[in-house]
C-alpha cells in the first residue's frame, strides 16, 4: 500500500537520454540542421514502420494532417468525416484547411471510430474519413476502407497516439491515402517536435515536400504556393534514435498493460478488438463510480492519471455553433466516455513496484466515494 513516502508516479514520462543528447550535439556541430542527411535518414527508416510507404517528415503532427488535407486539395465546402472524441488537433486540421469536420460516434471498445456511424455521415460533400487510431488502438480500418472505397473518399489516418500498432497484422499508417504521426515529447516516441506523413502514392508525396518548404523542390524555383513545416536535423537525430527504441518500449508498454489488465477488478479495463494490437499510449479505464472522487484518491495515492479527453471536441468553443451551443451531433458513446474514463501510467519507465501500486490504487479509487 502507497505510504506518504511513495514517490508520485507521473502519467507520462518523456525520454532524453544520453543517446538523445548525443545525436542532437552531434547535429549542432555538422552545422546541417534543417530537412538535411539526418531528415532523409530518418524518413527512410520510419518507413520500415509503415510497410515501405514514403514518408515526409513535417515539424509536428498537427503540420501533417493540415499539410496531407492541403496537398489532397480539401477547402472550403468540402467535409471531413471525424471523431469528436480526440484531440483537437484531429478537428483544427480540418478547420485549418477550411474544411468542415463532421463529427462521428465511437465504439465503446475500442474507443475508436464507429463504421457504421462513418457510413451513415457521408453526404455528396464528403471528401475524406479521418480516423483516429486513439490511445494506441487501431481503428477498424479494413471496414473504414471499404466504405471510403464505396464512396471514393480519401482517408487520412491520424497515428499520433499508434506508432507500430497494427490490424490483421498491417501497420497503422499503411491502411489509408496518408497517415499522420506525431512525434510530440509524450508520444510513444518523440522527437522533441515533429510529425510524418506516410503514403503509397508518390505523387502525394512530393506535393508533401513541395508544400512543407514553400513550394520547391529546387531552391528558388517555386511550383506552387506552400508553407514552411520543415522539419529540424536535430530533431530527426533525436527521432531516429528513439525509433530504434520503440519495438522495445512498444513491448514494455504491451507488457505493463497486461499486468494491469489482469490486477484491476475496480475499474473496467480497455477491451482490445479481435486482430488488433494496441500499443497503449495511454492506458484507459472507465470509471463506473464518481470519475472526481476517484481521480482525488489516485493522487492522494501518488498515482498520476489524467482524462482524455474531458470535453468532446464538438463541445469545445470553436466548434460550438454562432449562438454558443454543440451542433445537431448526436454521440452517446462520444459523451459518455468522455464522463467516465481515466488514464493510468502505462510508459516504459515504470518499475514492477510502480505497477503493483497502480493496480492497487487503480482498486482502492474505483470503489472510492
Ligand atoms: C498529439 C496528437 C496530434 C497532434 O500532434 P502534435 O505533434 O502535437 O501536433 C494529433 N492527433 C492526436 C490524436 C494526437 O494525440
Amino acid at each position: 500500500m502507497a505510504g506518504p513516502h511513495s514517490e508520485f508516479i507521473p502519467p507520462a514520462r518523456p525520454i532524453i537520454g544520453e543517446a538523445e543528447i548525443e545525436a542532437a550535439v552531434r547535429v549542432l556541430r555538422s552545422g546541417r540542421v534543417v530537412q538535411g542527411p539526418e531528415v532523409a535518414a530518418f524518413e527512410e527508416e520510419f518507413s520500415e514502420l509503415v510497410n515501405g510507404r514514403h514518408c515526409v517528415a513535417v515539424n509536428s503532427g498537427t503540420s501533417a494532417l493540415q499539410l496531407t488535407l492541403m496537398a489532397l486539395g480539401f477547402g472550403p465546402g468540402d467535409e471531413v468525416i471525424v471523431p469528436s472524441f480526440s484531440f483537437a488537433a484531429s478537428a483544427n486540421a480540418v478547420r485549418l484547411v477550411g474544411a468542415e469536420p463532421v463529427f462521428v460516434d465511437i465504439e465503446p471498445g475500442s474507443f475508436c471510430v464507429d463504421p457504421e456511424a462513418v457510413a451513415a455521415a457521408v453526404t455528396p460533400r464528403t471528401v475524406a474519413i479521418m480516423p483516429v487510431h486513439l490511445y494506441g488502438h487501431p481503428a477498424a480500418m479494413d471496414r473504414i476502407m471499404a466504405i471510403a472505397e464505396q464512396h471514393n473518399l480519401a482517408v487520412v489516418e491520424d497515428a499520433a497516439q499508434a506508432h507500430g500498432a497494427t490490424l490483421h497484422g498491417a501497420p497503422v499508417g499503411a491502411f489509408g491515402t496518408a497517415g499522420c504521426f506525431s512525434f510530440y515529447p509524450t508520444k510513444n516516441m518523440h522527437a522533441l517536435e515533429g510529425g510524418m506523413v506516410t503514403t503509397a502514392d508518390a505523387e502525394l508525396a512530393r506535393t508533401l515536400r513541395l508544400l512543407r518548404n514553400q513550394g520547391m523542390e529546387q531552391r528558388y524555383a517555386n511550383e506552387i504556393v506552400g508553407a514552411n513545416m520543415r522539419m529540424t536535423d536535430v530533431a530527426a537525430a533525436i527521432g531516429r534514435v528513439q525509433l530504434r527504441q520503440l519495438p522495445e518500449w512498444t513491448e514494455q508498454r504491451r507488457a505493463n498493460a497486461k499486468f494491469l489488465d489482469s490486477n484491476i477488478t475496480g475499474m473496467v479495463v480497455p477491451p482490445v478488438a479481435d486482430a488488433a494490437k494496441h500499443v497503449y499510449h495511454q492506458y484507459t479505464v472507465r470509471v463506473r463510480g464518481d470519475r472526481d472522487a476517484a481521480q482525488a484518491r489516485l493522487t492522494e495515492l501518488g498515482i498520476g492519471n489524467a482524462v482524455y479527453y474531458p470535453t468532446p471536441i464538438h463541445r469545445l468553443k470553436p466548434y460550438l455553433t454562432e449562438d454558443g451551443k454543440p451542433g445537431p451531433w448526436e454521440l452517446p458513446e462520444t459523451e459518455r466516455a468522455a464522463a467516465e474514463v481515466i488514464s493510468l501510467p502505462v510508459h516504459p519507465s515504470l518499475s514492477q513496484a510502480d505497477l503493483e501500486r497502480i493496480a492497487e490504487g487503480a482498486n482502492l479509487a474505483g470503489g472510492a466515494r
